[in-house]
């Protein structure tokens, strides 16, 4: 039998109302001289805050700002700048990117690493894993670190606070894990991976019954349930089942996706979501089950209701020709893609028809009320 070697979990889990705050004693264990690593403006008081309530318990810490996604530039300069200020710790405040690029950090230094999820859009603040992307934004791959964070704080009144686009961006991504894992690894004869699956299943269940409450009301004890699920659940479910537990569609195409060109760039989980409903529509195509098309009417319907995108036209792709979409299907083709994970096989034309399959939100709405 082979080795299984797995980063499953965080050393330690903050959660809660205030838990920034009251893991500030845990950080000073950590490191003396943190770099406090972040990105958009919109997230930057916070951290003047963090940085403040860090010097107060007499935390020196560093800022610094990214000035892309996670891309191979603003590591570097994220890297050279540690090291030149001696720092000893990533405190990586931000959503999935910015997460994403403090792990990769910590790990290439080899120093502690501390993840701060300001939204639920992702489970980056759990894992052992980051995505590379392109300064602009198109994905390269992805990189397995050597191990998960050493501390995840998930502050509920930070989280509460963020814009309800990226809980249901969160929403989407935590949902895939079931559709994908259960087609990929379904069969699988590991009980890591077998128990993964179902607990991706379970959270699905969950989120169906709490996902719209969730995003309308983050008051709710429905939001912790959500919020929780997005950004840790999903986690344990990635950790758990590791290598073997593989993504299907949704996430390759997700991939090839981030390629085109947007005005207004979707979120991972707003592509994922999409790339989930094109999955299932491959299924459909691909199986003489009734299963895959039921999934699909349930989830175009769900989706709407948390406003995320379930057509070309929503993600603002009508005027993308028909070259520049198989461009994106060829990526997610790519040889080593998870995509031929599928049980059965693929080329980039059908899932070119697949996406183009799903033209306007008309088409849509009409499918999910019959
Ligand atoms: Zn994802």
């Amino acid at each position: 039998m082979s080795l299984n070697i797995h980063s499953i979990s965080p050393l330690k889990v903050v959660r809660g109302e205030d838990a920034w705050l009251k893991s500030i004693e845990l950080i000073t264990k950590l490191c003396k001289r943190p770099l406090i690593i972040g990105r958009s403006n919109s997230t930057k008081k916070l951290r003047t805050s963090f940085h403040n309530d860090l010097l107060f318990k007499g935390v020196k810490a560093i800022s610094f700002e990214l000035d892309h996604d996670c891309c191979e530039l603003d590591i570097q300069n994220a890297y050279h700048f540690s090291k030149t200020n001696n720092c000893d710790g990533i405190i990586a405040a931000g959503g999935g990117k910015v997460l994403d690029a403090g792990k990769l950090i910590a790990d290439l230094l080899r120093i502690n690493c501390i993840t701060v999820p300001l939204s639920a859009s992702t489970c980056a603040g759990w894992t052992a894993l980051s995505n590379i992307y392109t300064p602009d934004g198109k994905f390269v791959k992805d990189v397995i670190l050597k191990r998960c964070p050493n501390l995840l704080i998930f502050d509920h009144s930070i989280v509460r606070a963020a814009p309800p686009r990226t809980l249901a961006s969160g929403i989407a991504d935590a949902i895939a894990k079931w559709y994908e894992s259960a087609l990929t690894s379904g069969e699988s004869e590991d009980g890591f991976v077998q128990q993964a699956v179902q607990m991706a299943r379970v959270l699905r269940d969950q989120l169906f019954l709490n996902g719209c409450k969730a995003f309308k009301d983050p008051q709710s004890s429905s939001w912790k349930i959500v919020a929780e699920g997005c950004a840790l659940t999903a986690g344990i479910i990635g950790g758990l089942g590791g290598a073997k537990c593989r993504t299907a569609a949704a996430h390759p195409i997700h991939n090839g996706l981030t390629q085109l060109k947007y005005k207004n760039k979707p979120l991972h989980g707003e592509l994922v979501g999409f790339g989930l409903l094109v999955q299932l529509h491959l299924e459909e195509k691909n199986s003489n089950s009734q299963l895959p098309k039921q999934a699909k009417s349930q989830l175009i319907n769900f989706l709407s209701q948390l406003n995320l995108p379930v057509s070309i036209d929503s993600l603002s792709l009508r005027n993308t020709n028909s070259n520049e979409l198989l461009k994106a299907c060829q990526f997610t083709c790519r040889k080593d893609s998870d995509i031929h994970q599928l049980p059965f096989p693929i080329n980039e034309k059908e899932i070119l028809y697949a996406i183009q399959s799903y033209k306007s939100m008309q088409t849509f709405s009409n499918i999910s009320h019959k």
